[in-house]
């Protein structure tokens, strides 16, 4: 008998793991540089938070979420995405805002698996809490636009929208309402299954597009304050030199956003997944889920596509490798000493032939290798072209600036 992974899921090994080593490192880097500190809350919550916290009535709630009872008869769920996990956490925590977290990590949804489209995923993503001036949203867009051009994703556009809030959408709403009502022989079945329970989220559906070119734009009805809030939103991300295009169809699928809603998207990979992240502002989000009134903003970036997007040679993985003409023992004692003077080395544990060692260096793709003579003391270092004999101990300083 064999076991796969299920359904959806992946085993990502070297090679492929090294450039999702890179980005997540690149992530770290950038959500640090903007001063997010890691959050690390559980995989799994208690399932009325999504339902409260996502909405009840959205697709990742009714179809997608992996929902189980434990020994004790709680109703629990893998999180489906990250950020009603901290948004309770930051509540729990008593803290007052302005507060920042930045979390990584897998996410469980029951979706059609596709390139692109996997039922585990892996997400980095900011929370901004306690916020509600427009230079925290166009903080939070600036981050997500950094991060990915560091990653190099081509094509990448940032997409803009506002969705009013709760005095000027419901208006909005109302009139989108009366429109799509008009349009029902036209719409697709899906469309049709939500246009009466959320009549928003069938602007975002591409099938129903073409039809919808006309249909009135949230922009029209902004309340004053909302309009303000956005365009000084735009402001700051031209002033920060973010390029952004707008979309009044970008509507996200998660309920709780309101005013900014944003997508970063690769627009040189196809359609289906070419979204590689959004977000937006939700200043309903805290009090939903039951807590104390805490607007905020952040996003949410998927990290299985942007290793699919990204066009970066992941960077080599070892600077030395130890050809020991002098067999495994004294190979180990070597490169326990290059590794704690904070080198990358490896080495063959198995006494194979040196030639055989060389290839494995070359393999591998070693910056540098450092062979250890049968007998004598000085090593022989080779890098390139260059070649220099000396004690073990100096390897590390002769090749700082080399490597
Ligand atoms: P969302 O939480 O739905 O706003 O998604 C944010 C980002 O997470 C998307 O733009 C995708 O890049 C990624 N994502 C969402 N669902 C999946 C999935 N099932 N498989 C892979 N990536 C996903």
């Amino acid at each position: 008998m064999s076991f796969r992974p299920p359904k959806g899921t992946d085993d990502i090994g070297a090679p492929e793991s090294n450039l999702w080593r890179d980005v997540l490192g690149e992530w770290e880097r950038w959500a640090d540089l903007f001063g997010y500190p890691l959050v690390a809350t559980p995989i799994f919550e208690a399932t009325e938070l999504f339902e409260r916290g996502v909405g009840s009535d959205t697709e990742v709630v009714t179809k997608q979420m992996y929902t189980f009872t434990d020994r004790g008869g709680r109703s629990l769920t893998l999180r489906p995405e990250g950020t009603a996990g901290v948004v309770r956490a930051f509540l729990d925590s008593g803290a007052k805002g302005p507060w920042k977290g930045s979390y990584s990590g897998p996410m469980f949804r029951h979706e059609r698996p596709q390139a692109g489209r996997r039922r585990q995923f892996w997400q980095v993503g900011v929370e901004y809490l306690d916020v509600e001036g427009p230079a925290a949203d166009a903080e939070v867009v600036e981050l997500g636009y950094r991060f990915l051009t560091a990653v190099e994703i081509p094509g990448l556009d940032v997409v803009l929208n506002s969705l009013g809030d709760a005095v000027c959408r419901p208006g909005y709403v109302e009139t989108l309402r009366g429109y799509l009502d008009a349009k029902r022989e036209v719409l697709c079945d899906d469309s049709l299954s939500i246009v009466d329970v959320n009549p928003l989220r069938v602007l975002d559906c591409r099938v129903c597009a073409p039809v919808l070119a006309d249909a009135p734009s949230m922009k029209d009805h902004l309340c004053e304050s909302c309009a303000d809030h956005y365009s000084q939103v735009k402001k700051s991300l031209e002033a920060l030199e973010v390029p952004f295009v707008e979309d009044a169809r970008l509507v996200r699928g998660l309920d709780y956003y309101t005013r900014t809603a944003f997508e970063y998207v690769a627009t040189d990979l196809e359609a289906a997944q070419n979204a590689v992240g959004g977000g937006g502002r939700y200043d309903g989000l805290a009090e939903s889920i039951g807590g104390r009134p805490a607007p905020g903003v952040g996003f949410a970036l998927g990290v299985d596509r942007i290793v699919l997007a990204s066009s970066r040679e992941p960077a080599g993985r070892i600077d030395v490798y130890l050809v020991s003409e002098s067999g495994p023992y004294e190979a180990l004692i070597a490169a326990s000493a290059l590794r704690r003077d904070g080198l990358r080395v490896e080495l063959d544990t198995e006494g194979r032939k040196v030639d055989t060692q060389f290839r494995a260096a070359s393999r591998l793709g070693a910056r540098a290798v450092v062979v250890l003579p049968a007998a004598g003391d000085d090593v022989d270092v080779r890098i390139g072209d260059e070649r220099s004999g000396m004690p073990l101990g100096s390897v590390a300083k002769w090749l700082e600036g080399r490597l």
